[in-house]
């Protein structure tokens, strides 16, 4: 089993601060951007990393929905851990027992 580590970029290693609300044009999500350009997005629950997906995606891209559907998977990266929001790290179980997901996504190039 992996060890718990501090919440860190995984495209740039960059150390991160915990995922705070963010409400920008039509989305709300929790999560954060990093130096590199990448964005992170959590979900508490765990279990519903497709319902962020898209909401993460559309941040990626600025608030641009039209732009978020019109990604090939060749043309992003994403990449999601275990995290606990109470330590901020990434690997870890909750204390409480349930992990929630962080999921990472980058652009590959910058587009338009
Ligand atoms: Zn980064």
């Amino acid at each position: 089993m992996p060890r718990p580590r501090p919440l860190q970029c995984p495209f740039c290693s960059t150390y991160l601060i915990r995922p705070v609300e963010i409400r920008f044009k039509a989305i709300e999500i929790t999560g954060g951007i990093c130096r590199c350009g990448a964005i992170y997005a959590f979900d508490r629950t765990g279990h519903s990393l497709g319902e962020i997906y898209l909401d993460a995606m559309t941040f990626l891209c600025r608030g641009d929905l039209d732009m978020a559907l019109s990604l090939n998977p060749e043309d992003y990266e994403d990449i999601s851990f275990d995290y606990d929001y109470e330590t901020n790290r990434l690997d870890a179980r909750s204390s409480t027992g349930r992990a929630g997901k962080i999921l990472f996504m980058r652009l590959k190039q910058r587009l338009g």
